[in-house]
Formats: C-alpha cells, sequence, structure tokens
C-alpha cells in the first residue's frame, strides 16, 4: 500500500501559508506503516485538481486531500473528485443535521451556503468534522482510495486521528518506529562519522540531520509491531549513546530548551539571563516550556552599554577598552544578572548577530557566553561563520543555543562543577 498526498490551496502555493498538513499526515501515515511516495500542491482550479488526482490514481493506492471541502465557490474538492471516482454526489442527512446542530450551539443558524457541504459521494464512508463543519469521506474507484479531508489543521488532525486512523490501520504493513539522538557541539559529519558503518543498516535505519547549529541523528525500524520495532532499535540507539555521550543532550526531546528545563527542575536549579546579541531570545526559549517558571528567575535585556554597566554593573572601563563584545563583558554580565536576581546561576551573551562586521573588523557571527554560580565563571567564544545579510536570525538562534548549552552542561555536573571553569572570584 502506497500513499500520495495532495494538498490544495491557492495560498499554499502562493506561500501565504505552510503546508503544515503535509507535515503532519506525513509522519503519520508513516508511523502507521503507510509509505508515502508523492505530494503536491495544488491551487483552487478543478482542471488541475481532476489532473493530479488522475495521475495520483494511476501510481498510489491511497490518496489523501486536505483543504477545499469549504462552502465556497472556490471550494471544489469534493465536486471534483467525485467527477473523477465517477460517483454522485448525494446529500448526507446526518452531516446536514450535525452541521445545523454545530451553528445552533454557537447561537447562529446556518447559511444556506453551508448545505453543500452535507453533499458527499455516493457509497462513501462519511468522517464527521468534530471541530468545524465540512465533513470529509473515504471512496474507493478500481479498487483505490480517495480519503478526503478539510483543510484548517485543528480540523484535519481531529478527523484524520477520530476516522481515517481506524480506517487505514487494515492497510499498514506493521508500524515505523523513530527515536530521535539530539547532540550538540558537533557538526554533523563529525557526528556521522563517529557512527558511519551503522548509517549503512537497513532495518533501522540511522540517518544524520543538522538545523540551526545541531546535529540529530533519527534512528527508524519498521516491524510489525511497535514492541518488535523497539527490539530493532534498542542495540543500535545503545551503541550510539555509547559513541556520542559527549555530546548528546536528550532522545526524543523536542529541543535543547525542553532538556534544560527538565534537567534544572530535576537539580532545583535556578537561573537567570543577561542577554544582549539575543535580546531576550534565551530568556523566550525557556519560558516557552511549560513549568519554566519554576526554574527561571529573570531575564535582562542590556543592548546598550550604559545598561550593562547601570544594571549589571560592567565596568566602563572594560567596555571602553575591550568593547562591549568581549569575554570580560561576558563574565561581568553573568555576575550582574546573578546578583539582580538571586538565582542559582546566571548566564549571558554579547555578540555581533550581524551582517557584516562591526568598525573593529570584526566579523558577525562572534559571540562571547559565561555562566556563573557565583563561584566560578565558564566562558565561551562562538564563531559561527555565518555574515551574509540574512544571518542575523541563525547568528541570534546559534548563540542563544551555546547559552542554553552551558546551562545543559552546568546542571548535568551538578553538584560538581562542569569542566573546563576558570574560577573566579566574585
Ligand atoms: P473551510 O471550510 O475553512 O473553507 P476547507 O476544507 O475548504 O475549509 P481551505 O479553504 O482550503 O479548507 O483552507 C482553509 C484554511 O485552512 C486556510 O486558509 C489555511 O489557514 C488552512 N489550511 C488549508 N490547507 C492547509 C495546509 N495544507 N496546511 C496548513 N494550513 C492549511
Amino acid at each position: 500500500m502506497t500513499a500520495e498526498l495532495i494538498f490544495v490551496g491557492t495560498e499554499l502555493l502562493l506561500g501565504d501559508i505552510l503546508n503544515t498538513n503535509a507535515q503532519y499526515l506525513s509522519r503519520r501515515l508513516s508511523a502507521l506503516g503507510i509509505p508515502v511516495l508523492h505530494q503536491c500542491v495544488i491551487g483552487d482550479n478543478a482542471d488541475r485538481l481532476a489532473e493530479a488526482l488522475r495521475l495520483a490514481l494511476t501510481r498510489s493506492d491511497l490518496v489523501l486531500t486536505t483543504g477545499g471541502l469549504g462552502p465556497t465557490k472556490d471550494d471544489l474538492t469534493k465536486e471534483t473528485a467525485a467527477a473523477v471516482c465517477k460517483k454522485r454526489l448525494v446529500r448526507h442527512k446526518e452531516s446536514l443535521d450535525a452541521m445545523r446542530a454545530y451553528f445552533s450551539d454557537k447561537g447562529a443558524e446556518m447559511p444556506k451556503s453551508n448545505e453543500k457541504q452535507a453533499d458527499l459521494p455516493e457509497g462513501a464512508l462519511v468522517f464527521p468534522n468534530s471541530n468545524g463543519t465540512a465533513p470529509g469521506c473515504a471512496m474507493e474507484t478500481d479498487g483505490r482510495f480517495v480519503l478526503l479531508l478539510p483543510g484548517p489543521p485543528r480540523e484535519m488532525k481531529a478527523m484524520f486521528e477520530r476516522s481515517a486512523v481506524p480506517f487505514l490501520r487494515r492497510f499498514s504493513e506493521g508500524v515505523i518506529v523513530s527515536h530521535s539522538v539530539r547532540t550538540f557541539g558537533i557538526g554533523e559529519s563529525a557526528m556521522a562519522e563517529r557512527v558511519s558503518e551503522l548509517l549503512d543498516y537497513k532495518n533501522p535505519t540511522v540517518a544524520p540531520y543538522a538545523k540551526n547549529g545541531e546535529a540529530l541523528l533519527r534512528i527508524t525500524a519498521k516491524a510489525e509491531t511497535e514492541k518488535k520495532a523497539e527490539a530493532l532499535i534498542a542495540p543500535v540507539l545503545q551503541t550510539v549513546q555509547d559513541r556520542l555521550c559527549d555530546v548528546i543532550y536528550g532522545v526524543d526531546v523536542s529541543s535543547l530548551e525542553e532538556a534544560v528545563v527538565a534537567l534544572l527542575k530535576e537539580k532545583k536549579l535556578t537561573v537567570a539571563t543577561a542577554e544582549s546579541a539575543t535580546a531576550g531570545l534565551i530568556a523566550k526559549r525557556l519560558t516557552d516550556i511549560p513549568g519554566a517558571s519554576e526554574v527561571f528567575h529573570c531575564g535582562i535585556v542590556s543592548y546598550a552599554d550604559k545598561i550593562k554597566a547601570r544594571l549589571l554593573g560592567v565596568e566602563r572601563e572594560t567596555l571602553q577598552k575591550q568593547t562591549a563584545v568581549c569575554a570580560d563583558v561576558a563574565a561581568q554580565m553573568a555576575i550582574g544578572a546573578l546578583r539582580q536576581s538571586g538565582a542559582y546561576i546566571a548566564v549571558s551573551v554579547t555578540g555581533l548577530a550581524g551582517p557584516g562586521k562591526d568598525e573593529h573588523g570584526r566579523d558577525a557571527g562572534l559571540a562571547f557566553l559565561a555562566l556563573t554560580d557565583g563561584a566560578c565563571v565558564w566562558k565561551r567564544e562562538v564563531h559561527t561563520g555565518h555574515t551574509e545579510d540574512d544571518c542575523r536570525d541563525y547568528n541570534r538562534t546559534v548563540f542563544a543555543s551555546n547559552a542554553l548549552h552551558m546551562i545543559y552542561q552546568y546542571a548535568a555536573a551538578f553538584p560538581n562543577k562542569p569542566a573546563g571553569g576558570k574560577p573566579l572570584s566574585v
């Protein structure tokens, strides 16, 4: 059984919205053991949609569409799919009643134009919409299946899980299980070299990825049952963990900040931040994690030199002699943030987000970071190598990730001190 996905919507083609349905459905179908071999995006155009559906039905057993089930004239998916599959549209009474109830629950009367949403291909299995009006459906044509789902992700996901998944289970050939090993402080190719022979494995497969200065390895197995897939993965995961133990910060965690907040909670540590180049990004990323208030004290965005001096006590002489972007300023910012906040540790960043060079000829992508617990200060110098016009986002993300990683290293070693710290009396 192979699947093909067709996403309908001119907004998608214009780039006005991101095709998040593609990511969701590809992941879910793959987890159900149904390989997705083709995907395409079509505007709100009946002829091109019909062409895409016909082509899909020549090469895929299962075709899923999202979008175009709404009540307006440009919503043509159902009509087009029914015509391609040579089915009549017939009014589905239960769907009409459910739509009327949906409107009356909101104290409104259903507009006449919505009625067409209850017209469904004859003989189709109807998928109710628990988060909206348009029902979806599954229909068979010449031994192949077409599933129509709504466009809004909230409606699509609920319908997919409640109705499409039970329908699709009969076609799934086993399950696919994946685990992601996340690392920091090593490049993708260096990471891949350490596990090079594993990259040739067929089941499980081991695939390296790089994103925003981080590298991760995804280990994926296919088997009849989840238990069997896990058993295939276990020894490979163990080997990966043994070989990369110095750079791994988590398995199946979604981000560095998630791992940091969990570890700070576990070690009962609190943190404050003093940020210049990242201007609050570290604080934002930490507080994106639910429950961060247990571990995050405060963030000081000390962008201007006078604020670094006044709020954080950075020496004016250091700022003048060494500029604001230097290791000593980073150290003094961290010490100042610790004093102001009363947190257990404080981390700081000062750097050049870019683009180009600063007035001293230093390239963008340079940052100095510091972490202190009041007894020692640990420093880090980062060079991202990105100086081009659109480098700001990347540089700031990588600076913030390095700061988070310093917190991670401190907390992981706690109550011992991480190696490489330069003691500095406060
Ligand atoms: P509606 O009843 O809201 O018209 P529909 O099934 O006709 O639903 P569309 O009109 O195609 O769906 O899309 C409605 C909205 O759903 C879009 O404006 C967009 O915000 C979101 N959407 C549609 N397709 C996708 C997609 N592939 N990925 C992410 N969002 C999408």
